[in-house]
């Protein structure tokens, strides 16, 4: 089984190309489980037709430690299946330690290990591995295999060479890998060269360039992915290309983060002389 987290800047798409990319592998015949790491609980929505699904922390406050695997995971599109595991109440505890804590239940309870032999799980997580509790899942080994969600804006391409920088750490240690930087486009000057190019010099590869594409937001009002939404439309294949892309993957290595001075070089002369 895999091990893949999805890393990025908040907003930069990691939910919606986690379960688009999915949709791909399991047209490919991939058995996957998708895992949310973000309070927010909105990991699994496109791949389980907007039904909401309740947390596993919530399950946990509600039912106490007597649950069973069907209360917290569901079954979505093309069986995939779909764990939200939620967050602490609001102000109180650490949201990292939720994750950890919602992957040791899904341990016990066999969700990686039954008849149900899985080809992947995809972790969505949070934010910025910077903050400690959102690198649980690579500080205890449960991700392996990172992809970062990036754009040609800055605040994007900083917070991928911090988790980069995450990554670089706990690689030291353990087996986590970044497997590429995903490019989920902006629509920006020179993207697609300038992220090709900051993947070069953080040692890995871009490996999609996926087109902003108004089909992606069609798809999301209707609560599906694009590829069940319109299986024949041009960003259905874009996603597709990706997950073939991951699946043949063999290039994950331990990153080398960017000076910031490099950064804003790189930004300077592919980005903003234009
Ligand atoms: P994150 O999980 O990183 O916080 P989301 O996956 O929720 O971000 O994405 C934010 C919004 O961006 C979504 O509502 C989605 O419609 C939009 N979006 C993401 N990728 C694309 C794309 N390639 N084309 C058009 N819209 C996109
Ligand atoms: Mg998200």
């Amino acid at each position: 089984m895999r091990k893949v987290a999805i890393y990025g800047k908040g907003g930069i798409g990691k939910s919606t190309t986690t379960q688009n990319t999915v949709a791909g592998l399991l047209e490919m015949g991939k058995k996957v489980m998708v895992v949310g790491c973000d309070p927010k609980a909105d990991s699994t929505r496109l791949l389980l037709g907007g039904l909401a699904q309740r947390s596993v922390l919530d399950t946990l406050r509600d039912e106490g430690e007597d649950v069973e695997l069907a209360d917290i995971c569901s079954k979505g599109y093309s069986n995939c299946r779909c764990v939200e595991s939620g967050g602490p109440e609001p102000g109180v505890g650490c949201a990292g330690r939720g994750i950890i804590t919602s992957i040791n239940m899904l341990e016990q309870l066999g969700a990686y290990s039954d008849d149900y032999e899985l080809d992947y799980v995809f972790y969505d997580v949070l934010g910025d591995v910077v903050c400690g509790g959102f690198a649980m899942p690579i500080r205890e080994g449960k991700a392996e295999e990172i992809y970062i969600v990036v754009s040609g804006e800055m605040m994007a391409m900083y917070a991928a060479n911090n988790i980069s920088k995450g990554i670089l750490k706990f690689a030291q240690s353990g087996a986590v890998r970044l497997g590429g930087l995903i490019c989920n486009s902006r629509k920006m000057d020179n993207e697609r060269e300038m992220i090709a190019e900051f993947a070069r010099r953080l040692g890995t590869q871009m490996i999609h360039f996926l087109p902003r594409d108004n089909d992606v937001q069609r798809a999301e009002i209707n609560r599906k992915t694009v590829i069940e939404w319109n299986p024949q439309c041009i960003q259905a294949d874009e996603y597709r290309t990706l997950a073939r892309a991951i699946d043949g993957n063999d290039m994950k290595v331990v990153p080398k983060p960017l000076q910031i001075e490099e950064l804003e070089k790189l930004l300077l002369e592919y980005g903003l002389l234009n």
